[in-house]
């Protein structure tokens, strides 16, 4: 890995917080090994230190630090989707909080009020939630993610999570994980039984929003080597271009990656594609703006949608989703589901020429995907 890369991210977390009673956990002490940084011990239920005060300005000093404790609440929560628009139905598992990476867009901006990255050493609790929902309602299909308030590989050098996760999944009938990132941090993956039961996933953008809008992230390149170590694996693979965002030459952009994409990795192996525009909370544009002076994704025209976020105008979505979608539609699989991320079924309608209803719903049309039984 050259000097420049970011590949793996963890390479910027300097110092490690340890809540005492966590010290002893011998998983607390492989990741100790593994990270082979200083760290201090913290009161229980207590805090690393004061960089909370000034949270947002202190973000990016907060990114280097890395907090190992207990979760007291709960690991696994249903999706937390809108009444407005089509729902994917996505099972969370919490696993921490925060990354080391910085999107210019990253909502845990505005929902975050602490700088530090937060991980659960307290694993068995997380199995065992799992554990208790998987198996009592076992006619019931769950579709996992760990990448809602964190990238699920960005820290998985130090934490090897993924290891443990993967070969459980492994042995469940009913479900599926889906391992969401944009590092290159696939090292852990190898020799695992997954038996086809988690999806690695890759988000992409156009090449210059992965340079500019999402600092310290693997560059294209990087994270398509990785999703074709992941594939000759035999994992099944995913692909998420969101945010969509409309930049100067945003053509060629997206053009580039979707050709890069479908050289790279076989067709056959990605189950499904998710595509959904800029949008926005009023209270992210501000810190956005106040973070990153450079960037110019949040001065542009905005609607405000039916659950309080910004989005390009409707025309505007529908035309980066047609050229993009276009550019899929010859070459994805039959199996391959390519849908939107919280949009209304007029924009399916008019971009697909379908409504997510006519295939039973986005949640069935992604299981079928997962068990890779979706035909578009
Ligand atoms: S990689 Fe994901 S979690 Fe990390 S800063 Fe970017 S959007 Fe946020």
């Amino acid at each position: 890995m050259g000097e420049n890369s970011w590949k793996d991210p963890s390479i910027f977390i300097d110092k490690i917080y340890v809540e005492e009673s966590c010290i002893d956990l011998p998983y607390t002490r492989e990741i100790l090994s593994r990270a082979n940084l200083p760290y201090t011990l913290v009161p229980d239920r207590g805090k690393p230190n004061d960089l909370d005060k000034d949270y947002v300005n202190n973000l990016t000093a907060g990114k280097r630090q890395l907090f190992l404790c207990n979760n007291r609440g709960h690991f696994f929560k249903p999706c937390p989707g809108t009444r407005d628009y089509q729902c994917c139905d996505y099972q969370v598992l919490n696993t921490g909080m925060n990354c080391p990476m910085d999107c210019v867009y990253c909502i845990l901006q505005a929902y975050l009020n602490a700088p530090w990255l937060t991980f659960y050493v307290n694993y068995q609790k997380l199995f065992k939630e799992l554990d208790d929902s998987l198996h009592t309602d076992s006619r019931r299909f769950f579709r996992i993610g760990t990448g809602e308030f964190t990238d699920s590989l960005a820290i998985d050098r130090l934490t090897g999570l993924s290891r443990m996760l993967v070969n459980y999944i492994g042995k469940q009938e009913n479900a599926v994980l889906e391992l969401k990132t944009k590092s290159g941090v696939v090292g852990n993956l190898a020799g695992l039984e997954h038996n086809g039961r988690t999806i690695v996933a890759w988000s992409l953008n156009s090449p210059i929003i992965m340079k500019k809008e999402e600092i310290r992230s693997a560059t294209l390149d990087e994270r398509l080597a990785a999703a074709r170590y992941c594939a000759k694996l035999g994992y099944k693979l995913a692909f998420h271009f969101d945010p969509i965002i409309d930049h100067p030459c945003w053509k060629e952009g997206y053009t580039e990656t979707i050709e890069r994409l479908f050289q790279e990795i076989p067709a056959e192996s990605i189950v499904w594609i998710s595509l959904g525009a800029l949008r926005f909370i009023p209270s992210l544009k501000e810190i956005g703006i106040q973070r990153f002076p450079h960037s110019r994704i949040y001065y542009q025209e905005f609607i405000e949608g039916l659950d309080n976020k910004a989005r390009y105008f409707r025309p505007n979505r529908v035309k980066l989703y047609t050229f993009i979608y276009d550019l899929f539609r010859t070459k994805i699989s039959e199996k391959t589901c390519v849908y939107f991320c919280m949009e209304s079924d007029e924009i399916w309608e008019e971009v697909m020429g379908f409504a997510p209803g006519e295939k039973g719903g986005i949640p069935s049309m992604l299981d079928k995907a997962a068990k890779m039984e979706y035909l578009k």
